[in-house]
């Protein structure tokens, strides 16, 4: 898949897509991703990228021409992309059923806006305008590494199960299970409420169930918590909720139960 990133702050970009599941992915040419500089598509000394708002205002502008000359560069070397994206805190909602969407497009471009956004002649060449939630960043570079790393999460060949990305929080409308790792038991010291010198130790123990080697019975705590857990935190999530025969039996038991999903 590709990813083209129209920004005036290419740095930013280095490190975040150089680690981890995405860092491999580039590495390995997977995630096809160009960083492209918009003052390189700039046609004055100064690589003037900003102007001032017409009719008056604070702050400034990204200029409509930089960026129609980058997307026609972009088209000209890679083809004409299947998304054009602005980052915007105006766009719809970024979701995990828009990464899986996007994650089915060949070529996707990102523009990330600074100051007090573009022109708005740059709507003209952008097909859906995405925003990450309900607060303003100080430029779109942040949204685009955010949608870069969820799409990319679901091309083939990224994240090295697959299984874990179709268990993850939201892949069904589902908060994710609780995880516990080596060893069985782990020790959590608090400082006493009475005496500062004296320690309380409990000792915390992995669910017996997840030690038991019965694998049914695993599955079918996972998908208790899960539900629970959804049900108690992220409720609106179940309207939507992609649920086995299994997992409607467990919701019902837990809603009919009065079960405050705690645990
Ligand atoms: N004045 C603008 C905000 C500009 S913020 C307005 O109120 O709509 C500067 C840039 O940061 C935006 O152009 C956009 O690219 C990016 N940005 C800020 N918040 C964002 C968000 N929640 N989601 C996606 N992009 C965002």
């Amino acid at each position: 898949m590709k990813f083209d990133i129209v920004t005036i702050f290419p740095a930013m970009f280095e490190r975040p897509l150089a680690e981890g599941v995405i860092g491999r992915a580039v590495e390995r040419g997977t995630v096809d991703l160009k960083v492209r500089d918009l003052r390189d598509f700039t046609t004055d000394r100064h690589r003037v990228v900003d102007d001032v708002p017409y009719g008056g205002g604070p702050g400034m502008v990204l200029k409509a021409e930089p960026i129609f000359r980058a997307l026609d560069a972009i088209e000209a070397e890679r083809g004409c992309p299947a998304a054009v994206i602005l980052t915007s805190p105006q766009g719809i909602r970024f979701t995990q059923a828009e990464a899986q969407r996007l994650s089915r497009l060949p070529h996707i471009v990102l523009l990330c806006g600074r100051y007090e956004g573009v022109d708005e002649r740059v709507r003209e060449r952008v097909t859906e305008e995405l925003s990450i939630g309900d607060y303003i960043l100080s430029g779109g570079e942040l949204p685009a590494l955010v949608i870069v790393d969820a799409v990319a999460r679901y091309v083939p060949g990224v994240v090295g199960d697959e299984r874990s990305v179709a268990e993850d929080s939201f892949t069904r409308g589902l908060l994710d299970f609780p995880q516990y790792t080596r060893p069985a038991v782990v020790e959590l010291r608090k400082a006493g409420s009475a005496d500062p010198a004296a320690v309380d130790i409990t000792r915390l123990a992995v669910p017996d169930v997840l030690l038991s080697g019965n694998h049914a019975e695993i599955r079918r705590w996972r998908k208790r918590q899960a539900i629970s857990r959804t049900l108690a935190r992220r409720p609106d999530l179940l309207a939507d909720a992609v649920l086995d025969d299994e997992e409607r039996q467990i919701l019902r038991e837990l809603q009919d139960g009065g079960d405050d999903g705690r645990d």
